[in-house]
């Protein structure tokens, strides 16, 4: 699925979230003019596709009605020429209630993305978040009645919260039985209250390292959940870069290559403590077995001299052989009772 992505940074928000600072995230600050959007698209979009217009940034159902008819009928223009198939927006739990659903219905969205960000109440607490975890649930079923798909978004490490804070909040999240998740573990971003808290020392992100490694259990259940992680780590933009951006925390910019390639680290290791010497996967996931400039060849080296990572033609993807028929890279890297 094609998402052409049209910002519109902390439009129609009650307030603002501790962590939040969307023209860093977004890379594009001020809210767009519906009477450029028809524009914009016209130049943005292919003659005819089966992408979604995503509103992203801002809490799209809190903006007054009729600006959010505004830009419901100049992407529904697009729907009807063909160019794509549906609208994307995203939005708090608390700002899908029956009345703000209903007029989604009328035009034709397809996904809302709800920015959960945690189920603990202590953490939307001190997050600032001004909803509550039960909201979540409420404004699921409404959006399942309506027949629209539904992405849920989760913060790992926000104040007040560790890994099992981390872990709890993700099977919340996956009983509520999503269609995909994004996950972005927290980080400290020039210009959020998160900053000021960080710089008095009351606030401790996850280092890239946490992050990396929660994010690949995270990843692993949302696998055997069957619901897919559509993005895994902020998006790289210019924002993000240098100390006007990202100011601690877990960021880099290849952050979800960096968890799948802990889940190959996982994997292998495994293999050598079962007594294997090489593993082979499939040329596509190569770059992931190895790591991040051969990080897990380094790291592997620390329990075996011999073992190595090759690739062979006849090894599915996500899977690897050693010598005998291609095993899952989730269950060679399973989370149930074997450790790293
Ligand atoms: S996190 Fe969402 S609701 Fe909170 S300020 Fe940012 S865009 Fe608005």
């Amino acid at each position: 699925m094609q998402i052409f992505p049209l910002f519109i940074p902390h439009v129609g928000c009650p307030h603002r979230c501790l962590f939040c600072q969307q023209e860093k995230t977004t890379g594009q600050s001020g809210a767009w003019d519906p009477s450029v959007v028809a524009e914009y698209l016209d130049r943005l979009l292919p003659r005819s596709g089966f992408g979604e217009v995503a509103f992203y940034g801002g809490t799209f159902t809190l903006l007054p009605e009729e600006r959010q008819r505004e830009y419901l009928c100049v992407a529904r223009t697009f729907v009807a020429a063909g160019r794509i198939r549906g609208i994307r927006l995203s939005t708090r739990p608390d700002a899908l209630e029956d009345r703000h659903v209903a007029l989604l219905g009328e035009f034709p969205v397809q996904t809302v993305e709800i920015g959960c960000q945690s189920f603990s109440c202590t953490v939307l607490s001190l997050s600032g978040r001004g909803h509550t975890p039960n909201d979540a649930g409420k404004a699921v079923d409404r959006l399942r009645r309506a027949g629209i798909s539904i992405g849920l978004q989760l913060m790992p490490g926000l104040p007040g919260a560790d890994r099992a804070e981390a872990l709890y909040s993700l099977d919340k999240a996956l009983a509520l039985q999503p269609d995909f998740l994004r996950i972005y573990p927290t980080v400290v971003l020039a210009g959020s209250g998160l900053e000021t808290l960080f710089r008095l020392g009351e606030f401790t992100p996850l280092t890239l390292e946490q992050g990396v490694d929660l994010g690949a259990e995270m990843l692993w259940r949302c696998q055997q959940a069957g619901v897919p992680v559509i993005r895994m780590g902020l998006q790289a933009t210019d924002g993000l870069e240098g100390e006007t951006g990202v100011v601690a925390g877990p960021y880099h910019p290849a952050f979800g290559q960096m968890v799948r390639s802990r889940l190959w680290r996982r994997a292998f290791t495994r293999a050598i403590r079962e007594g294997r010497t090489d593993g082979a996967v499939c040329l596509a996931d190569l770059s992931d077995a190895l790591g991040q400039k051969k990080q897990n060849v380094e790291y592997l080296r620390r329990f075996s001299e011999k073992f190595s990572i090759m690739t062979r033609e006849d090894v599915p993807r996500g899977h690897v052989c050693f010598g005998s028929g291609p095993i899952s890279l989730m269950e060679m890297a399973s989370y149930q009772g074997i450790q790293d």
